[in-house]
């Protein structure tokens, strides 16, 4: 591992200091990465007061990779097949909404609207039994009744009795191809207005520029850890082509797939491994007739999910054409991995999406003819399990994803947060949803620390 000395001279441009009063002694913090992790770890740092934070994001804007996107399900952990993920997902998500309700999609409609509950349909072929996949479901409501009985604050999904019940077959049989259903089940699962989430973000950080330099354009290139403590981060201004330096006490590294290669930079050796996977989702144009069609999503397989996002146009994923390529890598992303990421061409974006249509429809045939408008591609991670270390990386058959028992996969049921270097913070949002407790979760950490 590379070692400096603090005091170092720099030979490239310093970071110009914030305007604060000169008598108050701020720590510095460095945060690597403007997506919903990273912003929401600047804002609870920022409310402290104690901080003097530099945040770095290599794109013009905040938030405009995965954290943008996704259909912002506000999940309340009937997607996972691991009881421990559905419970772990259940709190996050109740905590956010009491939080930040407001900002819940459809949100001036009746709670009991299509709009505002979404289906699940377990195939006759689930990979999961349906009788397993029930009693995760009956998990989740006995653990929101005792929320709400707890603290009735926490009842922000309706009565916990109907937090999910199963549907007749008449009540979906117009909308699904009903043969490869066994079971259909309404939940109070809703989505997050995610654009007016992001402006409120944005908005709160401009509030904050006292303490919180925002610096755009700014990739992080390495982290070099001092002899005496603390760390000095290079970096360049992607625009200007100028390096910047800037010497720290804590580093945050909410760079999400990035962050094996910064961890790998500064020899950390004990950060949980992790895999990252590469995923595309559709964006439809729906006719007038599907404007009230429920979010639907099949489980447990590889199948696909429909979200309606209320104002004409739907979100589509589909196992088989969505996960494009996968990789374990625990340093630097393979060059193969990355160019699938940044570089898909638009027409190899919108024959994916014409897929990915073509395959939902098998299970919601008035989508056929749905017009493609964007295709997304976003990243999403866990921690690896012991058995899937051999994976490697991976383009296209990604045949055992669809298998929930494997990998780790299925797995969410961890922040994401990590200190395994003192200083050294690590922030993988697994959830857009998790963002306001990762944060809390790091800012805990260096208060201890900081006092
Ligand atoms: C298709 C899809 C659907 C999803 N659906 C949902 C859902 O319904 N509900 C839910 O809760 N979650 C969902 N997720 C998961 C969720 O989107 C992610 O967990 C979350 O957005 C990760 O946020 P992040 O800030 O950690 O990552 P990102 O948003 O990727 O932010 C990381 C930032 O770091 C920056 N960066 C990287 N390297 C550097 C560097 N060297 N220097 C400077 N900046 C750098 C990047 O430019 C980026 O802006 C979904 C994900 C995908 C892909």
């Amino acid at each position: 591992m590379a070692r400096l000395v603090r005091s170092d001279t720099y030979t490239s441009t310093p970071l110009q200091p914030l305007q604060m009063d000169s008598k108050t002694k701020l720590q510095t913090v460095v945060i690597i990465g403007g997506g919903v992790g990273g912003c929401c770890t600047a804002l609870e740092l920022a409310r402290t007061g104690k901080f003097n934070i530099h945040l770095l994001e290599k794109n013009p804007e905040l938030m405009r990779e995965t954290s943008d996107a996704t259909p912002g399900r506000l999940g309340l952990g009937f997607h996972y097949a691991d009881k421990n993920t559905a419970l772990y997902y259940l709190h996050v998500t109740l905590d956010f909404i009491k939080r930040y309700g407001r900002f819940r999609q459809e949100i001036g409609r009746q709670q009991s609207h299509p709009l505002r509950r979404g289906r699940y349909f377990i195939m006759k072929d689930s990979t999961v039994p349906y009788r397993d996949i029930l009693e995760t479901f009956e998990a989740i409501k006995e653990e929101y009744s005792k929320m709400v009985k707890e603290d009735p604050g926490y009842e922000v999904v309706g009565p916990p009795e109907n937090i999910f019940r199963i549907l007749e077959p008449h009540e979906f049989e117009a909308d699904v191809e009903i043969g490869k259903v066994h079971m259909g089940i309404e939940t109070a699962e809703e989505f997050l207005d995610w654009p007016s989430m992001r402006e409120y973000i944005v908005q709160q950080l401009e509030q904050h520029k006292d303490t919180v330099r925002v610096r755009r354009y700014t990739k992080a290139l390495s982290i070099t850890a001092c002899d005496y403590g603390g760390y000095v981060v290079d970096s360049v201004n992607v625009f200007q082509g100028n390096m910047v330096r800037v010497s720290t006490d804590i580093i945050v590294n909410a760079s999400w797939y990035n962050i094996s290669k910064f961890n790998k930079m500064l020899g950390v050796t004990n950060a949980k491994r992790r895999f990252n996977r590469i995923k595309a989702l559709v964006i439809v144009r729906l006719s007038e007739e599907l404007a009230n069609l429920p979010s639907m999503f099949f489980c447990m397989g590889p199948y696909g999910m429909f979200c309606n996002k209320g104002d004409g146009t739907g979100m589509m994923t589909y196992a088989r054409e969505t996960n494009i390529a996968m990789t374990s890598s625990s340093g630097e992303l393979e060059p193969a991995f990355l160019r699938m990421y940044f570089n898909l061409s638009d027409r190899d974006k919108h024959i994916r999406g014409q897929r990915i249509v073509a395959g939902v429809s098998k299970f919601i045939p008035a989508l056929r003819n749905s017009k493609v408008l964007k295709v997304n591609i976003g990243i999403v991670q866990n921690f690896i399990n012991e058995d899937a270390s051999e994976y490697g990386f991976q383009i296209g058959n990604l045949g055992f994803l669809h298998d929930p028992t494997k990998g780790g996969i299925h797995k969410r049921n961890y922040s994401g947060v990590e200190e395994p270097m003192p200083g050294y913070i690590i922030n993988a949002c697994m959830k857009l949803i998790y963002c306001f407790d990762n944060a809390k979760l790091v800012k805990d950490i260096i208060t201890r620390k900081t006092g």
